[in-house]
């Protein structure tokens, strides 16, 4: 009898192999090459692979060429290309996110993502900042808000707050609102504090599967001290990490975004919004509370019940929302992505909203201020446009 020599597969069959774990894994193989992944992705004319084109690589067996480029990082983990997929292809979650880990192995890092690596390991947050000081945003505002361990052991809900909604300047303003509109609701809430780790899921994203799952096993390790029924979250991406990827680790978790909880509570929260915020406001849909988790209406209800708004929809709205440039690592990769393209997805989101008239450009994620604000001062014509985040302006409503 002949026996056949033993042949050790190839990367390309290994890394093929690896993303057809099921249950959407294995639909890679029904790519029908019809391009709009790659039409659809907002930084798709700059890359050497695009996903459609990357699948192409991987049926040719050259996928060790896409690992000789690294415009997979300007892939902003936005899912614009796994929403368009008519095969449902799973490709923001699997291929982009493999393919940068291989980068990752392959030690092709963009230094600004390695340093939100680093910081996110060293300190359990992305901004390097200490984590004794993650609470230090509710110093001298009059709401309470409890410390889990500290002034409480347990609570109706567990506020989850976030690394830029815990230490960003301008998105701890978002925090000191939302503590004010659950003080105002008389909501049993509390919060980790120095106790809570970066969610890791932009980390996740960006390649960084390892850092993830350790800071996932760290957030599951403070949470199990206290007893609290459910998480409530403003960021969308901590939303994601609890409601989609913690589960596979076995870490589960209730888990709602603020605008779904405060759109439950409307007939409670209506009649305090009592001082008009007047104005064209127009919604900017997040990419991982619409596309990724399908919330669309809760933030829409709250603007509509805040007296004086006139809620009005960009060209790209809901399930077509153009990315602001901050997920699945585009938070870190400023310099490298503006290098290749000499643009900003910011920047095409603010003239969008200048088209339609806005005068207040409404988000709901901690990483979004930031960005459009600094997409406004690069536009004339925005001039005097507002960004707010539907809690800051339930807040605003609230005031007397
Ligand atoms: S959209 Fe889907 S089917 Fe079409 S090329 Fe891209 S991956 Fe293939
Ligand atoms: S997730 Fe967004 S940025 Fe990444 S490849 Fe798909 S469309 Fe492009």
């Amino acid at each position: 009898m002949i026996v056949p020599p033993v042949t050790n597969p190839t990367f390309n069959e290994m890394f093929y192999a690896s993303l057809q774990t099921p249950p959407y894994g294995e639909r890679v193989r029904t790519c029908l090459q019809c391009g709009m992944c790659s039409g659809i992705c907002p930084y798709g004319y700059l890359m050497d692979f695009p996903p459609g084109r990357m699948i192409a690589a991987l049926r040719s067996e050259i996928f060790d060429r896409v690992l000789k480029t690294d415009t997979v990082w300007m892939c902003i983990a936005c899912y614009a290309c796994t929403e368009a997929c008519p095969s449902g292809i799973p490709l923001t979650e699997k291929l982009m996110t493999r393919a940068k880990e291989e980068l990752i192995l392959a030690g092709q890092v963009p230094a600004e993502l390695q340093l939100a690596f680093e910081n996110s390991q060293r300190y359990g947050n992305v901004l390097g900042q200490s984590p004794r000081k993650r609470a230090d945003w509710t110093k001298g505002i009059q709401a309470t808000v409890p410390v889990l361990g500290k002034d409480k052991k347990s609570a109706e809900v567990l506020w989850y707050v976030g690394d830029y909604a815990s230490y960003h300047p301008r998105s701890q303003s978002i925090s000191r609102a939302f503590a004010h509109i659950l003080n105002a609701l008389h909501v049993d809430f509390a919060i980790l504090g120095p106790e809570e780790s970066s969610d890791g899921d932009s980390q996740r994203l960006a390649g960084e599967r390892g850092l993830f799952e350790m800071l996932a096993q760290k957030n599951a390790q403070a949470l199990r001290k206290f007893k609290f029924k459910e998480i409530i979250t403003t960021d969308p991406h901590a939303f994601n990490a609890f409601k989609n990827a913690y589960p596979t680790l076995g870490i589960t978790y209730p888990v709602r975004h603020a605008t779904q909880f405060l759109a439950e509570r409307l007939t409670q929260l209506k009649p305090l919004l009592k001082r008009p915020v007047n104005g064209k406001v127009t919604f900017h849909d997040p990419c991982y509370l619409g596309r990724a988790n399908n919330i669309y209406d809760e933030p829409r209800a709250l603007l509509q019940a805040i007296p004086g708004v006139e809620l009005v929809e960009m060209s790209h709205s809901a399930k077509t929302s153009l990315c602001c440039g901050g997920g699945g690592g585009g938070m870190w990769l400023d310099g490298f992505q503006w290098e290749k393209a000499h643009t900003r997805t910011s920047e095409w989101r603010i003239r969008e909203a200048v088209a339609v008239g806005a005068t207040t450009l409404a988000v709901a994620c901690p990483y979004e201020p930031p960005r459009f604000e600094d997409a406004i001062k690069t536009i004339r014509e925005a001039s005097g446009m507002e960004v707010r985040d539907v809690i800051e302006l339930l807040a605003e409503s609230m005031e007397q």
